[in-house]
């Protein structure tokens, strides 16, 4: 257990918080506050106590330089209508300008600097950037699971050099993941797709010993359709690691955990739609898996399998999915995977999805808000369930 806020005297102290702000803008408008409602709890209680309330978040990429759509100003005036209570935006966040502005914080005030990401030392993680907000604050709290897969100056760099807490917010998020992967409600299932297998291959391996079922689509299920020695036709199969998908399809059975392939799929000789527009025919079928043309690819998990795999889905106590089930960038090949989302969101036990296009499949679906937890970063997400140490996590102290 790490220490949190609850642990130690934030009384008149001044207080850095490494908070997730990064929320969808459009017209300089926040269109989804959900980030900044997570660490409402968080402010409050540090406001209530008394704390001088230091807020820095990033938001997009600015790369290590100013630019102005990435100000966090809309960010600010959200925080303030939700939490009622002034928040004072600095346009800096460089050490070296915001010294003045800190010292006049008084006890219960709460600020938030400008843009980490407009730092160059920030992702390199500058001792001497880390170092110059030492000076200046008491505490270190990071409420910001979402950036704890990164050794950046405001996640790690300064926590090392001061008292360094939890959060209620990561306080929450690592209680969530530790039970998942530590005390699992079962039937525990995990729903894999994308691209790769490559990119994959140690979370597989540690939900291996963790789930006891695995429902893979997408290209990832052709390269282990492949090393089953089904013929995939023009399908993306990653020939380098069919050894290893065989060995992942051996380590499942070892486990006792049921791999389920799809059984048809909806397959397509181009995604590309001006060919077939000109000979007005559909551009695409569904066959049995075994039964793909040589000049076919396989972009979508076919209806028996949504059907195979929803009922598993929906009977399940926890859910865990990463990468879509097809090509749901480009219509109608999205179906697969809105209904596997759907299926998700009817499932009353945990669910959560990790990874940016499985939740921007999830928005797709509309099913946002009948999932338990998404994460979009998926990177800390990923790393913690394949049982990777956090920087930002590991740096806090323990109680
Ligand atoms: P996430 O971002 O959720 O971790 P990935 O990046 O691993 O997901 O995978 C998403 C990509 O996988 C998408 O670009 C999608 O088009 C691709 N993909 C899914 N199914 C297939 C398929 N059958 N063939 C080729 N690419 C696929
Ligand atoms: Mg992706």
């Amino acid at each position: 257990m790490k220490r949190t806020i609850e642990d130690v005297d934030v009384s008149n102290k001044m207080i850095f918080v490494r908070v997730d702000f990064n929320v969808p803008l459009e017209n300089r408008k926040v269109q989804d506050d959900s980030r900044i409602q997570a660490s409402i709890p968080t402010i409050k209680y540090l406001s209530e106590n008394g704390a001088k309330t230091v807020l820095v978040t990033h938001l997009g990429r600015p790369e290590g330089k100013v630019v102005e759509e990435y100000r966090v100003d809309p960010v600010a005036e959200r925080l303030e209508e939700l939490i009622g209570i002034k928040v004072k935006k600095l346009d800096y966040v460089d050490p070296n300008y915001i010294k003045e502005d800190l010292d006049e914080l008084k006890p219960g005030e709460i600020m938030i600097l400008e843009n980490v990401r407009f730092l160059a030392g920030e992702e390199i993680c500058d001792n001497g950037l880390a170092k110059g907000w030492a000076d200046l604050i008491d505490i270190f709290v990071n409420d910001a699971f979402g950036t704890a897969h990164r050794a950046h100056a405001s996640t790690y760099g300064l926590a090392k050099q001061v008292e360094a807490v939890a959060g209620f917010l990561m306080e929450k998020e690592l209680k969530f993941f530790g039970d998942l992967l530590d005390n699992p409600q079962r039937p525990f299932v995990a729903i894999l797709g994308g691209a790769k297998i490559s990119d994959k291959i140690e979370v597989i391996e540690c939900l291996i010993k963790k789930v006891d079922k695995i429902l893979i689509g997408g290209g990832m299920a052709n390269t282990f359709l492949a090393a089953q020695g089904f013929d995939l036709g023009n399908s993306y199969v990653e020939e380098k690691v069919l050894h290893i998908a065989e060995d992942l399809i051996k380590q499942a059975e070892l486990n006792g955990v049921q791999m389920v392939l799809p059984y048809d799929l909806v397959v397509t000789k181009s995604l590309e739609e001006e060919p077939w527009r000109q000979i007005k025919k559909e551009p695409w079928r569904q066959v049995k898996t075994g039964e793909i043309d040589p000049e076919e690819m396989a972009v979508d998990i076919g209806d028996e399998t949504v059907e195979i795999f929803s009922h598993i889905i929906i009977d399940a106590k926890t859910v865990i999915m990463n990468g879509p089930m097809g090509v749901f960038e480009t219509e109608p090949y999205h179906e697969g995977t809105v209904k596997i989302a759907k299926a998700l969101a009817a499932c009353q036990g945990y669910t959560v999805v990790g990874g940016g296009d499985s939740a921007a499949a999830m928005k797709k679906a509309g099913v946002e808000a009948d999932i338990t937890h998404i994460s979009t970063g998926g990177g800390a997400t990923l790393k913690f369930l394949q049982g990777s140490k956090l920087p930002g996590v590991e740096v806090l102290l323990d109680r």
